[in-house]
């Protein structure tokens, strides 16, 4: 059964499940539109999950075959995963930021090989030992990726201007950091309950209620700009403070009110972190080696294999943030890359 939500103001929303994933689902919206309804995220790409999708829009009165178009957060599997499915029975348009969709073309033409490659010599200059490695060096050329097939969109989220939604007044942000073309959409209408403040604000990933979104650095075989993904998180959470929604509607979990708060936790929260790491970096210290180090929500050694790749590109970008700030220096001559406090 499809679990679905009346926010008001034409507003619905469906939890479509995530398989094996303690997030347990992502929240699709539906927005009315004059012109018919369009959806704030599809959810992932699984049977069960596309039934769900379909029961749920039945339950708000519509079906995938009458979705107008598709506004898509941000490129993750959870979120983007069913768009292709639902453009092809409805016909919708799918939008996107460019730099996601960049990735989502790259993801489209990069061999998982070339992928396998790119991930060992990322761990490798990490400083990840052999063991952790070498299974991804033998898997490498007879593996098939899940999620390696998104659908490319056809319309392009431009930073600051409305979409051309019929009847409504929905803003896209560039929100940057969980990942390089994030955006969160403004809905600059009355709240229809007259709460305070400034509209809605679908938030994707990028603010939830109780859990702070991962921020890697940003993967791309094609580019060695050196990003900083925990920097353009920070700035990009005091822009969406700054609006001041009176109600905030994420992708994960349960809407909520007073969203400058909530920054306010989470960029004291970083802070912090960023001051427990600094501490850590008082002897050098290769990012694999911090990463053994942190805190997380488990011991090191109780983390699986996949989720160790996810926190070393955690620590990576935080390491990334305290160089930018000058809190942190790499170690001449290091091989690996170590770092140290300054
Ligand atoms: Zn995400
Ligand atoms: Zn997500």
């Amino acid at each position: 059964m499809a679990t679905t939500f009346d926010h008001g103001g034409g507003i619905r929303s469906v939890q479509v499940p995530i398989p094996d994933n303690p997030l347990g689902y992502t929240l699709v919206y539906v927005v009315d539109t004059d012109r018919g309804p369009v959806l704030v995220d599809t959810g992932w790409d699984d049977p069960a999950s596309w039934s769900v999708l379909a029961e749920g829009l039945a339950g708000c009165g519509t079906s995938v075959e009458e979705i107008h178009g598709v506004v898509i957060t941000h490129h993750h599997p959870d979120h983007h995963g069913l768009s292709g499915k639902v453009r092809d029975a409805s016909g919708a348009w799918v939008a996107m930021h460019a730099a996601d969709t960049a990735i989502v073309r790259r993801t489209r033409e990069t061999q998982p090989g070339r992928w396998f490659a790119y991930m060992t010599d990322k761990l490798t200059a990490a400083g990840a030992p052999e063991e952790h490695i070498a299974p991804l060096r033998d898997a490498a050329p007879r593996t098939t990726l899940p999620g390696f097939s998104p659908a490319l969109p056809d319309r392009e989220l431009v930073p600051g201007e409305l979409l051309d939604l019929p009847g409504r007044r929905l803003r896209a942000i560039w929100t940057p950091g969980h990942t390089p073309g994030h955006v969160c959409l403004h809905l600059e209408e009355e709240h229809p309950s007259q709460l305070p403040g400034h509209g809605r604000l679908f938030s994707g990933d990028h603010l939830l209620p109780e859990i702070t979104p991962h921020i890697g650095l940003y993967e791309d075989p094609d580019d060695a700009t050196v990003t900083d993904p925990l920097g353009d998180y920070l700035d990009s959470l005091e822009r969406i403070g700054r609006l001041g929604a009176a109600e905030v509607l994420p992708a994960h979990q349960y809407a909520f009110t007073d969203g400058a708060a909530r920054v306010r936790e989470l960029l004291t929260h970083h802070e912090e972190r960023l001051a427990d790491l600094r501490s850590l970096l008082v002897e050098p210290l290769t990012p694999w080696q911090l990463a053994e180090r942190m805190e997380w929500n488990r011991p090191w050694d109780q983390i699986p294999y996949g989720s160790r790749n996810i926190a070393v590109s955690e620590a990576e970008a935080h390491l990334r943030r305290l160089v930018k700030l000058g809190r942190a220096e790499a170690v001449a001559g290091s091989e690996p890359v170590a770092y140290v406090a300054v």
